[in-house]
């Protein structure tokens, strides 16, 4: 997704402001008051210093994702029949190049480009409106069918030989952790709540390369049909919403198809990385049940790292948009250098989603696997990012989790984020760290999952 500066260097942007109508429109629009002094001292009374610790260190390597997706006409004089693609960019460096990139206190351009590698993005390409593949009768089964074959393809593998290395099986090592009857207990196998054509089920499917059928009335069904994608495809309407999802989905997805490769290849390789993704660590729509098995997932290799006495995976969500980020632009005159806060769901309802109604069982209960805190660094630039909660379950027996959750002592990793992500601001764009930034420039540019970021991982970290 773009970034507030990259709009304005795209001269559509200005045409736009030039239109009389919008400029009468723009006249109409008032901003949201920002808080008087005395409000601006209590939103702000909540941060405090962030914790510092005299020797931190950093990981060698960061690891970060971004997507995009757009829908295409096929042709142009059939605008309704349309195909979707998403491209995932995945950028791997080390913060030693990072450094040579520094050209002074600005980050170099051209040094930028230079890290530019002519691989392809990850790309996938999906029916959307009016269009079918052979053999299947309508958008939507074609849509299952090609997200099936493309999370199993090549493209996504570890090995290519071996296709329990597909990003289709991160899918069903996800899925196998789902609490309840949806559950499998083995890394092999998944279950769907009910198959897409009859509507019956649960139905039990293998990790493996054979068509598979429901049991009830034969109509084909595929692993990824878990993601529940299909329920939103539609065979004459655009289907944004479902790429959207699917962009999104990916976008959490393989950076644990990374982890789960690290962890299988080098596991201390691990406490060396720092994995950052774009946005909030929560997963919406039909496929939200993922951020359970994230959750569960993140756990287990904590776990193992703790019983090695190394610190948890270095997961990073940073926000370049949406409602706290829009939030942090109205306070953030007020707010001085050098804090912190972990927002809590108090806060949230009252001053952040003041629309909006509590959540019974607390924020994101159905959605999100880490807590959002808001940082402004010793520079002053503010940034609102995200740390997978320090535990299995949002329900685990003991916890008062509402409260804990934004407890500073419960992420051991929160002084090496903060470090990271003062190391990593940049001026290339406004509230955004380099990774990220550079993820998302290389969309079109970077490096597939397949393909060269596991070879430079296998080269560098897994030495
Ligand atoms: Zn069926």
């Amino acid at each position: 997704m773009p970034y507030q500066n990259e709009f304005a260097r795209k001269t559509t942007h200005f045409d736009f402001v030039r239109n009389p109508e919008v400029q009468e429109f723009l006249a109409n629009c008032e901003y949201l008051t920002p808080p008087s002094e005395k409000e601006a001292q209590a939103l702000t009374s909540v941060f405090q210093k962030p914790p510092r610790l005299p020797e931190v260190e950093l990981p060698h390597l960061i690891l970060a994702t971004d997507g995009s997706y757009y829908e295409a006409a096929l042709n142009d004089r059939i605008p309704t029949t349309r195909v979707g693609y998403i491209k995932i960019g995945a950028v791997l460096f080390s913060l030693k190049e990072f450094a040579d990139l520094r050209d002074g206190r600005f980050v170099d351009p051209f040094k930028v480009a230079a890290l530019q590698d002519n691989n392809t993005a990850l790309t996938f390409v999906l029916p959307s409106a009016n269009v079918r593949l052979r053999a299947y009768n309508s958008v939507r089964d074609s849509f299952r069918a090609a997200l099936d074959e493309q999370l199993l393809s090549e493209k996504t593998r570890f090995a290519p030989q071996n296709f329990h290395t597909s990003l289709r099986s991160t899918l069903f090592h996800l899925a196998s952790r789902r609490a309840g009857e949806l559950g499998t207990g083995h890394p092999f196998k998944l279950k769907l709540h009910k198959c897409p054509t009859c509507g019956k089920g649960p139905i039990e499917l293998e990790d493996k390369l054979e068509q598979q059928f429901c049991p009830y009335c034969g109509a084909p069904v595929y692993p990824s049909d878990c993601l529940r994608l299909w329920e939103e495809v539609s065979d004459y309407q655009s289907n944004g919403t479902a790429l959207s999802r699917l962009m999104m989905i990916l976008e959490h997805l393989i950076p644990i198809h990374y982890l789960r490769f690290i962890a299988q290849k080098a596991f201390l390789a691990l406490t060396r990385i720092a994995f950052f993704v774009d946005g909030p660590l929560a997963i919406f729509g039909n496929a939200a049940w993922l951020h359970r098995s994230i959750m569960i997932y993140l756990h287990e290799v904590n776990e193992k790292l703790e019983k090695k006495g190394m610190p948890p995976v270095l997961m990073i969500g940073l926000q370049k948009r949406g409602q706290i980020v829009d939030y942090v632009r109205l306070i953030d005159r007020f707010l001085p250098p050098d804090s912190l806060f972990a927002i809590d769901d108090d806060y949230r309802y009252k001053y952040i989603l003041a629309n909006r109604k509590p959540s019974k069982h607390g924020f994101g209960f159905e959605t999100y696997y880490g807590q959002d805190f808001i940082f402004k660094t010793r520079e002053g630039r503010s940034f609102v990012f995200a740390l997978p909660y320090p535990y299995k379950s949002k329900e685990e027996p003991g916890s008062d989790f509402i409260h804990e959750k934004t407890e500073w002592h419960r992420y051991t990793n929160l002084p090496v984020a903060i470090r990271l992500i003062e190391r990593l601001q940049t001026e290339l764009y406004q509230d955004a760290v380099v990774p990220i930034a550079l993820a998302h420039r290389y969309t079109a540019i970077s490096l597939q999952p397949g393909g060269r970021v596991l070879d430079l991982l296998t080269r560098r970290a897994l030495a």
